[in-house]
């Protein structure tokens, strides 16, 4: 292909482009069936978003303690991942998700918006994918959400131990 160069780590076909032959790309990519990304420095991940996430995210009551935002897990900050909710390769990919982007206001991937905590295996697990793992991450970003699952937890087995079982030896 004129003008491209493979990259062997991604498996794809990359093109520096000026703005004004993206058009061409675009129409180029269309004909031959290709899927075209479009990386621009707004959809790239940078190399501090992680220490920049710790910055303005000192952890559990000031402490270096996380949920994963995925599976509720409580992480110490060295076994934390720190997750782009709507994942890199994703944007690039999706004009739907840079609209979306736009949307909620963030300009840049890298936004503190868009990042979350999560243990590694959910941060795999998830990769690219949106829909229901946007849903997730957007609810338990918040630590209040899983101190409630916990409490309400601990509340019912409180309840099972202190009602149920009185109840269940009285009939027998
Ligand atoms: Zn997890």
């Amino acid at each position: 292909m004129m003008g491209y160069t493979f990259d062997a780590k991604t498996k794809e076909w990359i093109q520096q482009a000026m703005a004004d032959n993206i058009e061409e790309s675009k129409a180029y990519c269309r004909r031959r069936g290709f899927q075209l990304i479009i990386d621009l420095p707004q959809y790239r991940r940078n190399s501090t978003y992680r220490k920049a996430f710790f910055e303005s995210h000192p952890g559990l009551f000031g402490r270096d303690f996380y949920f994963c935002s995925y599976c509720g897990k409580l992480l110490r900050k060295d076994r934390v991942t720190v997750d782009h909710l709507l994942a890199v390769r994703a944007v690039q990919k999706s004009r739907f998700l840079q609209w979306f982007l736009k949307k909620l206001k963030i300009k840049n991937v890298n936004d503190q918006k868009n990042l979350v905590p999560a243990c590694a295996r959910c941060n795999e697990r998830k990769g690219t994918k949106t829909g229901f793992w946007l849903l997730r991450g957007l609810i338990g970003c918040h630590s209040a959400f899983w101190i409630s699952c916990y409490v309400l937890l601990l509340c019912a087995i409180t309840a099972f131990f202190l009602f149920c079982i009185p109840a269940i030896q009285s009939l027998k």
